[in-house]
């Protein structure tokens, strides 16, 4: 079984930001409201994510590290319509298996938190608050030759900061912090009660992605219809956030992020629909830069396609395409201020 789980851990772990991935995945599905990242050595040495969610429970706290634990989904029709960041129970167990884990939790409601131990399997009692901590130190120890394939901490770190901005983007109404080596690296405030969802949004756009970017982008809020000649009733798929439309000088190609149902997607299908809008409006004349939520019935899309779940397949890439490509052929040929 650890061997199982270590050859998991080669799809699921590629590097100390595949961890903190699904470490914060794990903190968003319990609820939290405030997410804190530490890293010693670009994550190699220690990578510590503490939430404020609602915790695991004594009983439940041994299953944490078991493969195919998840507390989930119960069914397979659940799989279906999963609502959720994780749900296939690999990933602590995983990450258990090629690095020194521990967990800290207390759970909503109880009086005491429990340490797991990941290696011994022990449970002792600890001080803190309700919510969660994991702490993954020496990633890659019992496989050294993964650990060879590991760039500069300098980079590692990079690729760290780079999964928690993918999240922060998803998620204005949680406040992330990332810490290295006991220094400050980033700070994104939780953007909740200052109004409407779009306003959270544009805080958010601007605190990660620079008031730059939002000064020279525009608003995307796209609805498909079902369209007249379909008689199969297929729902609506809802395209929004902002496009930039940057001096060209200016367009950084890595500023592409794209969501599905909440999920940060890298997905040719809605980056070859951005990149059509885009030559078919600006002729080519910018690069895409966008943050892009789409929204489509969760029976329509599947997200078990890969591990690390970063690619998912629509049951209908052409309807995808088509919502991603009006959306941005509205928003970029609107009339701008
Ligand atoms: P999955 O997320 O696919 O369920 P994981 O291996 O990532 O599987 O996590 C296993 C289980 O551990 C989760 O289903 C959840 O019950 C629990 N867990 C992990 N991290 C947290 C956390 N930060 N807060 C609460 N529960 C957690
Ligand atoms: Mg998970």
């Amino acid at each position: 079984d650890e061997l199982i789980s270590q050859i998991a851990a080669g799809e699921v772990v590629e590097r100390p930001a595949s961890v903190v991935r699904e470490l914060v995945d794990n903190a968003l599905d319990a609820g939290a409201t405030q997410v804190t990242v530490r890293l010693l050595a670009g994550g190699v040495r220690l990578i510590a994510v503490e939430d404020d969610g609602a915790g695991i429970l004594r009983e439940e706290l041994p299953m944490a590290f078991k493969r195919h634990a998840t507390s989930k989904i119960s069914s397979l029709t659940d799989l279906e319509s999963v609502g959720t960041m994780g749900f296939r129970g690999e990933a602590l167990a995983a990450i258990n298996s090629i690095a020194d884990c521990v967990i800290r939790s207390r759970a909503t409601g109880q009086n005491n938190a429990y340490l797991l131990d990941g290696g011994s399997g022990e449970l002792q009692p600890v001080a803190r608050s309700t919510g969660t901590t994991v702490e993954v130190k020496e990633l890659f120890f019992s496989t050294p030759a993964r650990r060879k394939f590991l760039k500069t901490d300098a980079t590692e770190l990079a690729h760290c900061v780079e999964a928690v901005r993918r999240h922060a983007l998803a998620r204005p109404d949680v406040g992330f912090a990332i810490w290295h080596e006991g220094k400050l690296v980033e700070q994104w405030r939780r953007c909740e009660g200052r109004g409407p969802a779009l306003a959270a949004l544009e805080q958010r756009l601007a605190d990660v992605l620079g008031a730059e970017f939002v000064a020279r982008s525009v608003w995307v809020d796209f609805q498909s219809s079902t369209s007249p000649g379909r008689s199969d009733n297929t729902p609506s798929i809802r395209v929004w956030g902002r496009a930039g439309i940057p001096d060209a000088a200016r367009a950084r190609a890595d500023q592409q992020f794209a969501y599905v149902n909440g999920r940060f997607v890298r997905d040719k299908v809605l980056s070859h629909a951005a990149r059509s809008a885009y030559d078919d409006v600006l002729h080519g004349q910018r690069q895409p830069v966008f943050a892009l939520y789409v929204e489509i019935d969760p029976t329509r899309v599947d997200v078990n396609v890969h591990p690390t779940k970063i690619e998912v397949r629509f049951r209908d890439s052409r309807e995808v395409h088509q919502a991603v490509r009006h959306a941005l052929e509205d928003a970029l040929a609107a009339p701008r201020v």
